[in-house]
C-alpha cells in the first residue's frame, strides 16, 4: 500500500474516481459531521469574546452563554466521535485499500495501484 506519490514522495495525494465503478466513500460518522461545524462556531465565538474583552467592557452575557452552550455541545459531539472512531478507522482503511487510482497534488502525477 502506497500513500505517497511514487514520483516526488509527497504525502499530498488525492483519490480519483474510477471509471465505471462507483466512487467508494468512507462512512463518515454523524458525530464528526456535527463536531467540525461546532468547533468552527466555538472558535468564532471565542474570538469575538476576546475582541470584545480587548476593545469593549467584556463579552456580553448572551455571547457568554452562547459560548458555553456551543462548548458543551462540542464536548458531547467530541465524546460521540471518540466512540465512533474505531468504526471510522476501519471504514477509512477499507476505502484506502479499495481506491486504486491516485493523483499527486504536488506534481500532478497520476498512478494506479
Ligand atoms: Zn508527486
Amino acid at each position: 500500500m502506497q500513500y505517497r506519490c511514487p514520483k516526488c514522495q509527497s504525502p499530498k495525494i488525492m483519490p480519483i474516481a474510477q471509471a465505471g465503478a462507483a466512487a467508494p466513500r468512507p462512512n463518515v460518522p454523524k458525530s464528526l459531521v456535527f463536531l467540525i461545524p461546532l468547533i468552527f462556531i466555538l472558535l468564532i465565538l471565542v474570538l469575538i469574546s476576546i475582541i470584545m474583552w480587548i476593545f469593549g467592557n467584556g463579552a456580553g452575557s448572551t455571547l457568554q452563554s452562547a459560548t458555553v452552550v456551543v462548548f458543551i455541545l462540542s464536548v458531547i459531539a467530541g465524546f460521540l466521535f471518540y466512540r465512533d472512531l474505531p468504526d471510522f478507522k476501519i471504514s477509512m482503511q477499507g476505502f484506502m485499500q479499495n481506491q486504486k487510482k491516485w493523483k499527486c497534488r504536488e506534481c500532478s502525477h497520476e498512478w494506479e495501484l
